[in-house]
């Protein structure tokens, strides 16, 4: 057996398994857990230095989930949107193939909560073969992004038979995985699974990095095999209050990804879904990070900050203002908050 299927089995699956590692009574979160499950890989759990810090908010389990709440199960609107099962289809060029119904850890702020890891998202031969059918037959459709669940978390053969039959497809330009296995689970990035990946290009792969001590030699070693692949490497972080809501944090996150050949992509506001109002700061919080990054750091390094609007009217770039007034003269705010004046004619 690989050594990621072994950290799969080894997996601690119920709070009581928490229990004899942290000396703390958490029986109180059986609940929490029979409603949304719970999986931790003992590879993820290690990087927890102490109950309550940036690691442990991710994947441990908290009654503020069962907390009743104004947000939705589904407030992207996913199920409206997907006209077979397994597929989300919002934007015209690019849809979302949710190719595996488990994740290495279940994150607790997860916007598929609903159903992730949960027996009702189960992916079955048929649907996947109803799903590539869609693909083949709607000609617009030129990106197919692999989500879940977590699709590295496929064996190798069967994720390859998937990216071969969508290869097949001729409108189909660009593949892109996404994937927090090399965050949870980097031993799943073998040599053989990128020897396969490498053979399907133009493939990408962007995963799912919230905090710097994510950022470790194993993550690193993962991201490298990709990255010589062939792979671009994308980042896409959700902005977690009490994990990584303060310019300082992301700068160090931000920073590490660019070392590992990750390039930030984008920064997530919580989106409103239910069980996970703990996690969400205001909105101010996400744009005054985005101001103290621009600037200091290059621009490879910044996220684009967006919410995806409830009910799948789609994602929504949120910028601090920098530009202040238009006219002959455009008035800018520069990131050092002095404001300039700028031509705006034309020659
Ligand atoms: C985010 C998202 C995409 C991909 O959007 P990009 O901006 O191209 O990364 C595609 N489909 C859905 C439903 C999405 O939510
Ligand atoms: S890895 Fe992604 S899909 Fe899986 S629980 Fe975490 S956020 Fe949700």
């Amino acid at each position: 057996m690989s050594s990621w299927q072994r950290q799969l089995i080894d997996s601690v699956t119920a709070p009581a398994g928490l229990a004899e590692r942290f000396g703390t009574d958490m029986s109180e979160l059986d609940a929490v857990v029979q409603r949304y499950p719970m999986r931790i890989t003992p590879y993820y759990l290690d990087l927890i230095e102490k109950p309550g810090d940036a690691i442990w908010r991710q994947c441990v389990p908290d009654r503020r989930e069962l907390l009743p709440c104004q947000e939705d199960a589904d407030p992207l609107a996913e199920e409206r949107l997907s006209p077979v099962p397994l597929l989300v289809h919002r934007y015209p060029d690019r849809v979302l193939l949710l190719a595996s119904g488990q994740c290495a850890v279940y994150c607790r702020f997860c916007t598929r909560k609903r159903k992730v890891g949960c027996a009702a998202m189960g992916v079955s031969d048929r649907h996947l073969d109803e799903a590539i059918d869609y693909v083949a037959r709607t000609e617009q459709v030129r990106d197919v992004i692999l989500s879940g669940g977590d699709p590295l978390l496929l064996e190798d053969d069967r994720l390859e038979h998937l990216l071969m039959r969508l290869r097949a497809i001729p409108h189909v330009e660009i593949i892109r995985i996404g994937s927090r296995v090399p965050v949870t689970l980097p031993q799943r990035i073998t040599e053989e699974l990128c020897a396969m990946l490498r053979r399907y290009h133009p493939l990408y792969l962007n995963t799912h990095f919230n905090h710097p001590r994510e950022l470790t030699p194993q993550a690193f070693e993962a991201c490298r095999r990709l990255a010589d692949a062939g792979l671009p490497l994308g980042n896409q972080t959700v902005l977690l209050r009490g994990v990584n809501d303060t310019p300082a944090v992301m700068r160090q996150l931000v920073k590490g990804l660019l070392k590992m050949r990750v390039r930030p992509y984008y920064l997530h506001h919580m989106d409103l879904a239910a069980g996970t109002g703990h996690f969400r700061t205001r909105i101010e919080t996400g744009l005054d990070i985005v101001a103290a990054l621009r600037g200091p750091i290059s621009g490879l390094a910044v996220p684009h900050y967006v919410i995806d609007s409830p009910g799948g009217k789609g994602k929504i770039p949120l910028l601090p203002e920098y530009l202040v007034k238009l006219g002959d003269t455009a008035l800018l705010r520069t990131p050092s908050g002095e404001m300039i004046e700028f031509p705006n004619g034309e020659m």
